[in-house]
């Protein structure tokens, strides 16, 4: 299905939940965010109703997030049922990784075929810092056990923060070894970015994507390492809005998501849906339509009619907007 800016919309993202067990620095405010009532938050089943419908309008990808789409009931059985559905051709997770050594089994039993698992630093004890509860361990678990599991392409995102100062040359070596896939995302001014807000957002704090791939290249150089070039063939399926580089020989890639300082606007081919219904045409903007109330009246029709529209609202761009009503954790990362 075309968006009216003439882009192909296949692409879903779904929320499962704003709960995590982790409450990283710039997703979440200490205390967690004020949690939405179960009664909110889409049912199994209405999720199952709504991938239905969404892929009678083209959706061919659903991507399963949060919150931590891993503490939310029911998600093998969402995955098992989500990869059965006619015209859904693949199904994939973006996690913390910390629930995966127990459920990957069961999770590629299901049919899940991609992870993405969220990690910004090596460091256990920065990771602490930015994660404010977790463990470092207990995501490099997860990610052996992804690869374990044979699940591809598995990719591991860093958000970058300049005052956080991430060893970025390790990170991107990362994808020497093993068929990882590092991809460094600009931080992006969701929510509250006001200073007293406990999670704010500064442009100080953004560093441009070219900019870091240069630093890398200069660490790389100082370590006697060769430099990134850009990968061949080795890019991974689903490369999405990423910039794909690789050092030459390396058995992953090292990609980089530019939201701020190179849209991506042009290319984009989602629509979002937060935990409680909401239909999301941009990241950027506050605009939602809601499809919860027709999923609740069992009326399929109404259901299409809602993504119809908000698919007809996508606007062409984000236009540098800073600060949305929602954090990520609430509108689905
Ligand atoms: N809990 C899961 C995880 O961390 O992978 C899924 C949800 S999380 C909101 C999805 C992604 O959003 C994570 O990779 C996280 O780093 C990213 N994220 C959250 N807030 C962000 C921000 N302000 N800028 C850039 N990325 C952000
Ligand atoms: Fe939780 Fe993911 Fe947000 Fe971290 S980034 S607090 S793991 S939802």
């Amino acid at each position: 299905m075309k968006d009216s800016h003439g882009r192909t919309i296949d692409y879903l993202r779904i929320s499962l939940t704003d709960r995590c067990n982790f409450r990283c620095v710039y997703c979440m405010p200490e205390d967690g965010v004020c949690q939405m009532g179960h009664d909110e938050i889409l049912r199994i089943e209405e999720i199952e109703r709504l991938v239905r419908v969404a892929a009678g309008i083209g959706i061919k990808s659903v991507r399963l997030t949060g919150g931590e789409p891993l503490v939310r009931k029911g998600v093998v059985g969402l995955v098992e049922t989500l990869t059965s559905i006619p015209g859904i051709e693949n199904v994939s997770m973006t996690t913390n990784g910390v629930l995966l050594p127990r459920m990957i089994d069961d999770l590629k039993a299901a049919g899940l075929s991609r992870v993405n698992i969220s990690l910004d630093t090596l460091d256990a004890e920065q990771f602490r810092a930015i994660t404010r509860v977790g463990n470092l361990d207990d995501t490099l678990a997860g990610i052996d056990a992804a690869l374990e599991a044979g699940l591809n392409p598995v990719k591991v995102n860093a958000v970058t923060v300049r005052s956080l100062n991430q060893d970025f040359l390790e990170f991107a070596k990362l994808s020497i070894d093993r068929p990882l896939h590092v991809r460094f995302i600009e931080y992006m001014p969701l929510g509250d970015t006001s200073e007293d807000s406990g999670t704010g957002w500064g442009k100080a704090d953004v560093i441009p994507s070219e900019e870091l791939c240069a630093l890398i290249n200069e660490q790389a150089r100082a370590a006697g390492l060769p430099e990134l070039r850009p990968a061949g063939a080795s890019k991974p399926l689903g490369w999405g809005p990423a910039r794909y580089f690789e050092f030459p020989g390396a058995q992953g890639t090292v990609g980089f998501i530019s939201p701020l300082s190179r849209h991506f606007c042009a290319e984009c081919n989602r629509l979002r849906v937060t935990a409680d219904g909401k239909v999301r045409p941009c990241l950027f903007s506050d605009t939602e339509y809601d499809v919860r109330t027709a999923l609740r009246e069992g009326d399929d029709e109404a259901v299409h009619g809602v993504l119809l529209e908000a698919l007809g609202a996508k606007p062409d761009e984000h236009h540098d907007k800073v600060g949305t009503d929602r954090k990520m954790s609430q509108i689905g990362g």
